[in-house]
C-alpha cells in the first residue's frame, strides 16, 4: 500500500501513521522526524533545516523531494509506505510523482484528515516531545504511561517543541492553508483522495482512516 497523510499541524497525522504503519507492516516516511534527526545529529541538512523549522517555515521544496528520494529507494520501501507530513506544496505532490513515475510505482491513496482550527491550537499545546529520541505524546489525549517518562527510550524530559509555541503553531496553520491545503486540488483529479473526519479519539480516527483505505493496493 503507498498511502499518503495529509492535514493541518496536529490533527494527529504522526500518530496515526505509526499506527498504519504497524498495522500494515510498511514504513512510515516522516519528513519531520527525519528533518529533527538531521537537526539532532548536527548534519549539513539539517543546519540548514533548523531556521526554517524554529521559524514555522517549511523546509524549500528541492531539499525536502531529495531527501524523501533517497528514502524511498530504500529496500523497506518497496513494498509500500506512508507518507506522513509530505508533500506539503503543491510543487512537493508534482516533484512525488515524478518520484514514483521513476520508481514504477503508483500511489493508492491520499487520506486527508481535517479538524477545526480551535481543536488543533489546544491539542498542540498539550504536545509534548522526547528530548532523546524524538517520541511524540499529548498530555490530553495521549499521554506517556507515566507522567513525565518516555515510554520509548525512558528519558524523563518530555519538551514542548520549539515549533509547537503558540505563536508558531499560528505560523504554521497560516502555512498548511496557504501551501499544503492547495494540494487536496492538485489530487482531486486522481479520484484517489478520501476526506476523513479528525475529531473524536485516537482509536476512532483510525477506525475512520481504516474504513477508507482500499481492498486491493495496486501491486506495482
Ligand atoms: P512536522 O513534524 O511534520 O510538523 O514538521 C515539522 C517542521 O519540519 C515543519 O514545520 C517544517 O518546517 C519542516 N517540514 C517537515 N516536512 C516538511 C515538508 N514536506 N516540506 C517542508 N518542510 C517540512
Amino acid at each position: 500500500m503507498r498511502l499518503i497523510l495529509i492535514g493541518p499541524p496536529g490533527v494527529g497525522k504522526g500518530t496515526q501513521a505509526r499506527r498504519l504503519a504497524e498495522h500494515l507492516g510498511i514504513p512510515q516516511v516522516a519528513t519531520g522526524d527525519m528533518l529533527r534527526d538531521h537537526v539532532r545529529k548536527k548534519t549539513k541538512l539539517g543546519q540548514k533545516a533548523q531556521s526554517y523549522m524554529n521559524k514555522g517555515q517549511l523546509v524549500p521544496d528541492d531539499v525536502i523531494l531529495a531527501m524523501v528520494e533517497v528514502r524511498l529507494r530504500e529496500k523497506d520501501a518497496a513494498g509500500g509506505f506512508i507518507l506522513d507530513g509530505f508533500p506539503r506544496t503543491v510543487p512537493q505532490g508534482v516533484g512525488l510523482t515524478v518520484i514514483l513515475e521513476r520508481l514504477d510505482v503508483t500511489l493508492d491513496i491520499i487520506v486527508a484528515i481535517s479538524v477545526n482550527q480551535d481543536m488543533i491550537l489546544t491539542r498542540l499545546a498539550a504536545r509534548r516531545s522526547c528530548a532523546r529520541c524524538g517520541a511524540v505524546y499529548n498530555l490530553v489525549i495521549n499521554p506517556p504511561k507515566t507522567i513525565g517518562v518516555c515510554d520509548a527510550c525512558g528519558a524523563t524530559e518530555l519538551i514542548l517543541r520549539e515549533d509547537d509555541r503558540p505563536e508558531t503553531i499560528r505560523k504554521r496553520f497560516d502555512v498548511y492553508q496557504e501551501q499544503t491545503f492547495p494540494l487536496l486540488a492538485y489530487y482531486s483529479p486522481t479520484g484517489l483522495l478520501k476526506e476523513v473526519a479528525g475529531d473524536g479519539t485516537v482509536d476512532e480516527i483510525f477506525q475512520n482512516i481504516q474504513a477508507v483505505l482500499p481492498d486491493k493496493p495496486n501491486r506495482s
